[in-house]
Formats: structure tokens, C-alpha cells, sequence
């Protein structure tokens, strides 16, 4: 089972794809399991009109591709409460990013507000080592008890990514950490999009053996 739950559309502020052409990509590269995660904290963003095209092309691909509705909430500043009370039970999940920056919402913070959705959450592009060295906590408990799975984002666009893959030690503490993973591709445009990185990714994870979120039961 292939998954990629990481991808823009023109619906976020630097996204120009349609869901259709993310989606007829995803079926063209034997990806099982594809998640749209727009982002949500500029003015032009309408919640309501993202949820309705979602829901449309969920059922027009349900018979050829597990198609999911998450977004990708900012976290610099903390969203309003609205956001969490508008999207429950409409989102199938939601990554959140920025908590491993400077300007990114407290940890304990988050943790708390994290609380008000009923969704899966997961951590965008964060590194974990990071922010398990600035706040002095054991990283991996907190994902644990709060039921927070970590993404392996291929875009390239962050080291952690590269980072982990290179360091032995990184990946032995993850697996053996019991926390839950999720791949995804970050695709903004098309031709970004690295099949085979995807795919590596898929198979790093299984590897690792922690569990792989939407993958058993999907
Ligand atoms: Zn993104």
C-alpha cells in the first residue's frame, strides 16, 4: 500500500493543481491512498467551499483511489477555535506545521488545542529531534499519549528529511519508539512530483515497522 497524504491545489495560496490532477496522478503512480492538505490560513481560503470539491472528488474516484480530506494548518500564529469546531467530522485528518520554529505555537500549547479535533492530527515536516532538544521532553511519549503520528515529508525542502536518512541512530529511535508515521510528498505543482522518492519513502517506513497511518483498514 502506497500513500502520499501531503498535497496542495489551488485552493492553498502557492498551489495552482486541481484535485483531479493530483488525484488522476496519484492512480497513474499506483498510489493507494492520496490526501489533499491545502492550507489553511490566508484570507482567500473558504473552508466550506474546500470541503464541498473534496467531497465531490472522493466519490468520483471512490472505486479507483482512497481519496482523503485532511488540511495543513499553520501554526504561526496558533488558527482560532473556530477552525477546530468548523471542521470536525469533515476532515479525515489534518497535519499541522511550524511547531519546530521559532514563531511556531508553545508545544504545551498545542498539545491542549490539538484536543478540540476529532480527526487524526499529525506533525507536517517537523523535526521531532528538534523540538525534543528545545522543550527537554522525551519527543516520542508525547506523540504516543496524545495520538499525534509524524510525517515524512520527501520535498526536499526540509533537512530533517535528509537527515533521518543518513543517521542510523534517528531511525533506530523512531522505530523502536511506537509512534505512528505518515508519508507525504508536499506537491505544490506536478512536476515536482519523485515517484520513486515516494515510493522509497513508503518502503522506509515499513521498514521501521511503526505503524502507518491509514494504510491497515483503509
Ligand atoms: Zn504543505
Amino acid at each position: 500500500m502506497i500513500q502520499d497524504l501531503h498535497n496542495h491545489t489551488y485552493m492553498s495560496y502557492d498551489g495552482v493543481e486541481t484535485p483531479d490532477t493530483l488525484i488522476d496522478n496519484a492512480i497513474r503512480s499506483g498510489i493507494d491512498i492520496i490526501g489533499i492538505t491545502d492550507h489553511q490560513f490566508t484570507d482567500s481560503f473558504d473552508f466550506d467551499t474546500y470541503i464541498k470539491t473534496l467531497q465531490l472528488a472522493k466519490k468520483r474516484y471512490k472505486d479507483k483511489c482512497s481519496v482523503k480530506i485532511g488540511l495543513e494548518i499553520g501554526t504561526r500564529p496558533k488558527p482560532d477555535n473556530f477552525l477546530a469546531k468548523t471542521s470536525s467530522g469533515l476532515l479525515d485528518y489534518c497535519l499541522f506545521e511550524s511547531l519546530d520554529s521559532e514563531r511556531g505555537m508553545d508545544l504545551y500549547e498545542f498539545l491542549e488545542w490539538r484536543k478540540l479535533f476529532s480527526c487524526p492530527t499529525g506533525l507536517a515536516h517537523t523535526d521531532i529531534f528538534a523540538l525534543s532538544e528545545r522543550y527537554g521532553v522525551d519527543i516520542f511519549k508525547i506523540l504516543r499519549e496524545n495520538d499525534i503520528f509524524w510525517e515524512i515529508n520527501i520535498s526536499g525542502n526540509y533537512s530533517y528529511y535528509y537527515d533521518f536518512l543518513s543517521n542510523p541512530k534517528k531511525r533506530k529511535a523512531v522505530s523502536e519508539s511506537g509512534i505512528t508515521i505518515s508519508i507525504g510528498s508536499d506537491t505544490h505543482r506536478i512536476y515536482e512530483f519523485n515517484k520513486s522518492k515516494l515510493i522509497s519513502a513508503n518502503e522506509l517506513a515499513e521498514t521501521l515497522g511503526n505503524r502507518i497511518i491509514f494504510v491497515k483498514g483503509w
